[in-house]
């Protein structure tokens, strides 16, 4: 076995414990594949060990790869990075999914350039749950306005709610804005009744994730390995 497939397998293992510990079935938490800054070849040796669903956090870095791999075409793109305005296009052409949306602005340009032929882009709105004044997302109060925008857009679909999680060792607060993540995903099932995904959990908080309602963890450097250099082509 490779180091990959066994990083890979462990993580799987990690994900279908936590699952159980919880009480939940292994099939309702998507596990996400951040391969930023890695290999096409690792991403396809990754796919033949069974993932389908990769995470990209910068438009040329997966553009990269989706063009390298566009024969695999069962993968699902799921962009997690920051978007700026003059990258829409192409997040929109080439992804299936878009996890940080936090302004309304974006998800217009998302909406319009989103070519008929293609199924409506599937979206989440990043929500700044710890209220770090550097972090990106939507507060809990700009949340319903955002919703009910993104909800009119016939070119996306509005699927749920991401957080990226406090750095902290404080489990019980960390524990405490996972669980609020999931009373803000169940207000909005009343209002939308398709939202079906709540994106939070990486490597380090994985289970308390999923103990906490998560249906999508996002895996970078417990399956890839650590990231030596950011990329930095956008
Ligand atoms: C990099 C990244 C991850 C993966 O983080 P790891 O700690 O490497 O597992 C998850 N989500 C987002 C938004 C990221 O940027």
């Amino acid at each position: 076995m490779s180091t990959l497939e066994q990083h890979y397998q462990a993580v799987r293992q990690r994900l279908n414990q936590a699952c159980s510990a919880a009480g939940r079935d292994a099939q309702d938490v998507k596990l996400l594949a951040v391969s930023k800054t890695k290999p096409a070849a690792m991403v396809e040796a990754v796919y033949q060990l069974g993932q389908r669903s990769f995470g990209e956090n910068y438009v040329q870095d997966g553009m990269d790869k989706i063009t390298a791999l566009s024969h695999l075409d069962d993968i699902d793109w799921h962009f997690i990075g920051p978007l700026q305005s003059n990258k829409t296009r192409t997040v929109a052409e080439h992804f299936h999914w878009v996890e940080t949306i936090d302004r309304e602005k974006i998800a217009r340009r998302l909406n319009d350039q989103r070519p008929d032929h293609m199924p409506p882009l599937n979206i989440l709105l990043q929500v700044n749950i710890s209220g770090e004044e550097q972090k990106s997302g939507v507060t809990t109060a700009q949340l319903d306005a955002l919703a009910a925008a993104v909800s009119q857009m016939p070119r996306l679909c509005l699927r749920g709610l991401m957080c990226i999680a406090e750095h902290t060792g404080d489990e019980e607060k960390l524990a405490q804005q996972f669980r609020q993540m999931k009373t803000l995903l169940s207000d909005l099932q009343g209002r939308y009744p398709q939202l079906d995904t709540l994106s939070m959990g990486m490597s380090a908080d994985m289970e308390l994730a999923v103990a906490c309602g998560s249906s999508e963890v996002r895996i970078g450097t417990d399956i890839f390995g650590a990231r030596d250099y950011p990329a930095n082509n956008g």
